[in-house]
């Protein structure tokens, strides 16, 4: 993203703290829906360039997602690594209190997790100033299994679109963290037969199904699925290449490239991760006849999680309201979409819900 356009961004605060030369960024991309919401990226490399193309992503994510908050993000740009990580979070909460909540409201990304979220509420002095705080704050961490679930919907949903029966059908999970692992939990209980997951180390595969309980114990006691004792060992990259179902990439950006599209043999693909692959890949997968379910539609449990948590919501509820919009959103998007490049339906639906908020308070000319 270059420039500014019809829809923002609206702010951009750089801020530096001279004490510790914490130099930070908050792109507030636009609000017509409600206050800016979009995490925290602590690294040392951050530009005010890419996050002014994460807050736009995230304009797009909460308006499909039917949350009321408009997009934004933040960086850090600041070693991840540094032992007074708690000082720099302070020093950035401090300098961009002025935004917060009313045009920025926080939450955890790359390096930034629960402990981050409770300093920043901390310093700024209020709950509501970031979400994905621990429970004993009133928080719903991500940690509880919100995007795995959304996930696990939205291929539910994607199956059901292609007359897929769930039960027996077979599936390959690309990561085995927080997404991965309740992905293959829920699809798991439903029925259907999980015969890949990899993680750094490889993936392990077995035509007839692997266990959830059992490969959980093996990821926690040995620190990777490879260990599995009932299975076969091949490497990161052989995952994306099996005749599945369903596929799931669920940990890396650009896994699904020029080199290895044509050799992708699955019915449907469900983005966990965040950009696994460019919308000219998704079209050529669809081409071939695949569905793609998009990473701002598939991957939306974390940011409806994130509402929940500002409403004041426990768990259970929380799940509830994930389930509700995870499915009406997917069905909104499915019944617009011809082929199976979801991308352009999904865009359409996130962008007339931003331009009728922007009409609604006369942002814009009357159509
Ligand atoms: P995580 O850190 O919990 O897990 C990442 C997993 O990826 C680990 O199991 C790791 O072993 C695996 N991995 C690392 N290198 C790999 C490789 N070369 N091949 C296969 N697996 C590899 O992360 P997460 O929270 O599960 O997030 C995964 C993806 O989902 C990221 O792209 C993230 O941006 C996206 N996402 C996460 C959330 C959330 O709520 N956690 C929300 C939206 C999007």
């Amino acid at each position: 993203m270059e420039k500014t356009d019809e829809f923002g961004p609206e702010r951009i605060l750089e801020v530096y703290d001279q004490k510790t030369g914490m130099r930070g960024v908050v792109v507030v991309d636009n609000t017509a829906i409600g206050p800016g919401k979009g995490g925290t990226r602590f690294v040392n490399d951050i530009t005010t360039e890419e996050v002014k193309g994460l807050a736009r992503a995230m304009t797009w994510k909460n308006a499909l997602a039917d949350i009321p908050y408009g997009g934004a993000k933040s960086g850090i740009k600041f070693d991840p690594k540094t032992p007074n990580k708690e000082e720099i979070i302070r020093a950035f909460a401090r300098k961009i209190k002025i935004l917060i909540p009313e045009y920025y409201i926080g939450g955890p990304d790359m390096n930034t997790t629960e402990r981050e979220m409770a300093i920043i509420a901390d310093e700024i002095g209020r709950m509501d100033a970031c979400t994905g705080k621990p429970l004993t704050l009133g928080g719903l961490p991500h940690e509880l299994g919100s995007t795995g679930f959304g996930v696990y919907l939205t291929a539910l949903q994607a199956l059901e679109h292609r007359e897929i029966d769930v039960n027996g059908a077979t599936v390959a999970i690309e990561g085995f963290g927080n997404v991965g692992t309740f992905t293959m939990k829920f699809l798991s209980e439903k029925g259907a037969k999980i015969v890949a997951v990899s993680d750094s180390k490889g993936t392990i595969y077995n035509e007839n199904g692997l266990d959830y309980e059992k490969i959980m114990e093996t990821k926690k006691n040995e620190r990777t699925v490879t260990a599995y004792k009932d299975g076969k060992v091949l490497s990161g990259e052989e995952l994306f290449k099996l005749k599945v179902d369903v596929l799931v990439p669920g940990a890396r950006p650009n896994v699904i490239t020029e080199k290895n599209v044509n050799e992708v043999d699955a019915k449907i693909i469900v983005e966990a991760a965040n950009i696994p692959m460019t919308p000219e890949i998704e079209k050529k997968l669809a081409e071939k006849g695949a569905l793609v379910m998009p990473d701002f539609l598939a991957n939306a449990g974390g940011v409806i999680s994130s509402h929940c948590e500002l409403k004041g919501y426990t768990p259970d509820e929380m799940f509830n309201v994930v389930e509700n919009k995870i499915v009406n959103n997917c069905k909104k998007v499915l019944s617009r979409t011809e082929d199976g490049y979801a991308r352009k339906a999904a865009l359409e639906i996130a962008k007339e819900r931003v331009i009728d908020a922007m009409y609604n308070r006369g942002w814009k000319e009357k159509r």
